[in-house]
């Protein structure tokens, strides 16, 4: 029987998911038994969004960017679909294809499927968002995703295999725009030819997504989401959400791992409520020793502390069964700043404390309103004892805390930036029967 995991960012995004699918596919290519080439024993399916997102993987010292292609790039036994709800941009993909066959990484038909259904982000999707980004200063990446979304909620969206067939693709074009192209975009014909390029090379990785499914994977199917349940378009905080679903794997699986960052942060857009955002100064002095730089967007990302509300909400919502924490490590600093963590347990507004996400958060801009109730932890000067196996006594009880505020167990730790650098409490496939 095929193992099913999902790795899901359980905040804002940007919770370091790309490592921990990374390690969750090399203990799936431990144990794989088939080496078939035609039918790869490992499926790993990127599940939503589109190249708003961006994963970093760091194997042999060397650095990853990936925004569509699936982190099981880098293991030969895995097959990689890009499935059908993501929004696939052609030329980035494309881009990003090429960027990896040249840092030596083979990508073919063989090791990567596009699903066929899945729409496709044009220029002028693009060159839209672009201006609403400016305009409004809106949670986009001015990637075009939400144009995307829109086009395909509304039917006039663009399919990968339409995409692919010149004639059906001028067809839907024509429909798409009945009163012709905007000017800008030149003749129906020259903008179809301007995609001559990105339709062959991507000509063979066309693929059904249930076909895949059928050929691939048959002993271990990974989904791997992007951005985080609290972007999720119908339980995140809207309307400052994505188009897509994190919080939904739309297959059945048999463990889902949440992925916390220690603390929090988000690309923010100024609208958004931040509840538990630490102090500007202290924003000022941990955002660039912690890297919190949009990966896409490369924006200051908003700081602040661990926020339990939210995160046992993130875990109600898309019923993560365990939890995975990262870059507790980061927040050595704190440490060396004689600044002591904080976890948010609680939010107050109106003189009540709800320890519990209740539904009046979601109506826009309520949280603006709430006070958070904080927890106060000793630092740690040592994220790890020196075996870098186990937690240092503080770092321990702030874990700790967090596991029983979330009510799941922490299976895995990142400890550092690199793809070795975990501690590993249990292995996840030792959870499934
Ligand atoms: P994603 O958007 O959730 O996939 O986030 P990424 O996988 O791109 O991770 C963001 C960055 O955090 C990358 O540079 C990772 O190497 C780094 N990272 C992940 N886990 C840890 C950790 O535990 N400690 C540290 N210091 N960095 C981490």
């Amino acid at each position: 029987m095929r193992k099913s995991i999902a790795v899901i960012g359980a905040q804002l995004g940007d919770e370091g998911k790309g490592k921990m699918v990374d390690y969750v596919v090399e203990q799936a290519a431990k144990s794989v038994h088939s080496t078939d080439t035609f039918h790869k024993p490992i499926l790993v399916r990127r599940y939503q969004g589109g190249a708003n997102a961006g994963h970093t993987l760091i194997v042999n010292g060397q650095k990853h960017a990936l925004h569509l292609v699936p982190s099981g790039i880098l293991e030969p036994n895995a097959y990689n679909l890009i499935d059908q709800q993501v929004f696939v941009n052609p030329r980035l993909l494309v881009e990003e294809i090429t960027k990896l066959r040249s840092a030596g990484v083979a990508v073919s038909p063989e090791n990567l499927g596009i699903a066929a259904n899945a729409h496709v982000t044009l220029e002028y999707h693009v060159a839209d968002d672009q201006f609403d980004y400016t305009k409004k200063q809106r949670s986009s990446t001015g990637n075009g995703i939400r144009q995307t979304a829109v086009d395909k909620q509304n039917r006039t969206g663009i399919r990968f295999v339409e995409f692919l067939d010149q004639q059906a693709f001028k067809g839907a074009l024509e429909e798409r725009f009945p009163k012709g192209l905007p000017e800008q975009y030149g003749s129906l014909e020259s903008f179809i030819d301007s995609y001559a390029a990105e339709r062959d090379f991507l000509q063979g990785f066309v693929i059904q997504s249930h076909i895949a499914g059928k050929r691939h994977g048959g002993e271990y199917e990974i989904w791997e989401g992007a951005q985080g349940v609290l972007l999720d378009v119908d339980v995140g905080l809207s309307p400052d959400v994505t188009s897509s679903n994190p919080a939904f794997i739309p297959g059945k699986t048999d463990l889902r791992m949440g992925v916390f960052k220690l603390y929090k942060s988000s690309a923010g857009t100024g609208k958004r409520p931040f509840v538990s955002q630490m102090p500007q100064t202290l924003e000022r002095k941990v955002r660039k020793p912690w890297g919190e730089f949009g990966t896409t967007t490369h924006k200051p990302r908003d700081i602040g502390w661990f926020d339990a509300v939210a995160a046992k909400y993130a875990v109600e919502a898309a019923q993560i069964d365990v939890a995975v924490f990262t870059c507790g490590d980061k927040m050595e600093l704190l440490h060396q700043l004689g600044v002591k963590p904080k976890i948010a347990v609680g939010y107050v507004v109106g003189g009540i404390q709800f320890n519990e996400w209740n539904h009046s958060f979601h109506k826009r801009g309520f949280l603006h309103h709430v006070k958070p109730v904080y927890e106060e932890f000793e630092p740690w000067e040592h994220f790890t004892e020196q075996d870098g196996r186990s937690l240092s006594p503080n770092a321990a009880r702030y874990v700790r805390r967090i596991e029983e505020l979330l009510d799941r167990e922490c299976i895995l730790l990142g400890t550092g930036p690199g793809r070795e650098e975990m501690i590993v409490r249990k292995n996840p496939y030792d959870l499934i029967r």
